[in-house]
Parts: structure tokens; C-alpha cells; sequence
């Protein structure tokens, strides 16, 4: 399969989901709990669920945009460097990008699905690519690698059956779950001494910034509806910023130590 095939799966799945409803409005099921949950444009929640319909497409703009960021991070990741490494990192920026911006547009239940199969999709590959890096050995590349493939074909398999699936699935704890995997990894890398404690520190930082802005914007202390200005949107922009060093380390751990 080409590179470009590969990548577009999951862009034209994207693009169905978000446009269907645009082109079908009536296929619009506004889920109440979802509307209120983040600051942006909270206003004009009672209105939206009194008519199930919703004020403007996005409904939170700056929630729906800043998703770009997720996009931006994935293609910076193909342009360092080939490999299917760098191609999953990106298909999962890419559905996380979408699905989210769906979530945010349109503030329904499949949206806030397909929000979830992407954050999944980002931590469990980071999780998966961290265990592979520092696992790997100097022979056996082929055999290896093919673990690898797999490895993070199941881990998509899972965090879509996962997202659909599974009734009331507290998607923090599996997050927390991937990240704990991670940072584990990472903290193994320090010790091997393949990464300082400092790189590590300093690549776990945005997530430190992006998780306060998050937490600002839902318990309303930095929250003004109507503003340009949403904590949620620098969520995005600075979880993205996280997941892309994160990413870039492993990959220097890879390539170049
Ligand atoms: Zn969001």
C-alpha cells in the first residue's frame, strides 16, 4: 500500500463523518451533555438543546480550529523523516485533528466518539513506538519491525472497539494508562542513558501547560464564552506540541543514539 494510500484512509473516513452532517442537517443529533462541557460559546447551550439544532457551524470555532495543530504536528513528523513510524504518528494526528474538530463543530455523540478513537489512536501508537524503541535490539531489524506493524494495527484495532464499544468507557483512565506506558519508557531511557532527565522533563512540559488550560476552561475560572480566547483551544495546541516531542525523541532515541 503507498504511502499516500495509507494516509488518506483515514482522511476520507474523516471528511465523511464531518460533512454528513452538513450535507444531511437533519442528521444532527446535538448530545445536551456535550454542549456546556468546554466554555466556548456555553451561552448559547439552552438555546441549542430547546431546539436540538445548533446556533452556527462550528459551534465552538476556536475549539474546532485549534485543531489544526494536531494536523501541523503530523505532517512535521512525515517531513523529518520516512517510515511507517512517522506515517502512523501522522495518520493518528490526522483522525485526532478530524475526529476532534467534529466533536467541537458539531457537538454529537459520533463526534465525541471518533474525538476519543483519535486521542486513543495518538497514545496507544506513542505507547506502542515508545515500548518498540527501547526494546530494540541490533539484529533481527526485519522481525522486529514487523512486530512492530502489528503491534500498532492491534492497538488501532482496539482503541476503535474500545471508543465504540465499550459503554460508558472512562477514556481518561485508558490515557492515563498509555501515558503511565510511556513516561515509563521514557523514564528507562534515561536510565539506559539514552535520553537526560532534562530532555525528558523538558518534552513532558506542554502537557503540563496544555493539561492547566484544560482544567481552567472546564471548572469556568478562566472562561469567557463569547471570547476569541479558549483554554480548551490551547489545550489542543499545546497537547499536539506534547505528543510531537514526545514523538521526536523516540526518534532521535532511534536514529541517532
Ligand atoms: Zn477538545
Amino acid at each position: 500500500m503507498s504511502r499516500f494510500t495509507l494516509y488518506s484512509i483515514p482522511v476520507v473516513i474523516s471528511l465523511i463523518l464531518i460533512l454528513f452532517p452538513v450535507i444531511n442537517p437533519g442528521t444532527i443529533n446535538v448530545n445536551a451533555d456535550a454542549c456546556g462541557e468546554y466554555c466556548e460559546c456555553k451561552h448559547q447551550c439552552s438555546e441549542i438543546i430547546a431546539n436540538n439544532a445548533l446556533v452556527q457551524i462550528p459551534a465552538q470555532p476556536m475549539n474546532t480550529w485549534s485543531n489544526i495543530a494536531f494536523l501541523v504536528v503530523g505532517l512535521m513528523a512525515l517531513r523529518r523523516r520516512k517510515g511507517p513510524a512517522a506515517r502512523w504518528f501522522a495518520i493518528s494526528c490526522t483522525v485526532l485533528c478530524l475526529g476532534s474538530a467534529a466533536f467541537h463543530s458539531f457537538l454529537t455523540v459520533a463526534g465525541q466518539r471518533w474525538d476519543v478513537i483519535g486521542m486513543f489512536f495518538v497514545f496507544n501508537f506513542l505507547a506502542v513506538y515508545a515500548m518498540f524503541v527501547m526494546h530494540e535490539s541490533a539484529k533481527n531489524k526485519e522481525h522486529e519491525l514487523r512486530w512492530f506493524r502489528i503491534a500498532v494495527l492491534l492497538s488501532a484495532i482496539v482503541s476503535v472497539v474500545m471508543a465504540i464499544f465499550v459503554v460508558d468507557l472512562d477514556s481518561t483512565k485508558v490515557l492515563a494508562i498509555a501515558s503511565a506506558f510511556i513516561i515509563g519508557h521514557l523514564i528507562l531511557a534515561v536510565l539506559e542513558k539514552t535520553a537526560t532527565l532534562k530532555e525528558v522533563l523538558l518534552v513532558l512540559s506542554p502537557f503540563a501547560v496544555a493539561f492547566t488550560f484544560r482544567q481552567l476552561d472546564v471548572n469556568g475560572t478562566l472562561c469567557d464564552p463569547a471570547s476569541w480566547f479558549q483554554g480548551h483551544a490551547l489545550w489542543h495546541v499545546f497537547a499536539a506540541w506534547g505528543i510531537y516531542e514526545i514523538y521526536k525523541l523516540l526518534d532521535v532515541i532511534r536514529h541517532e543514539r
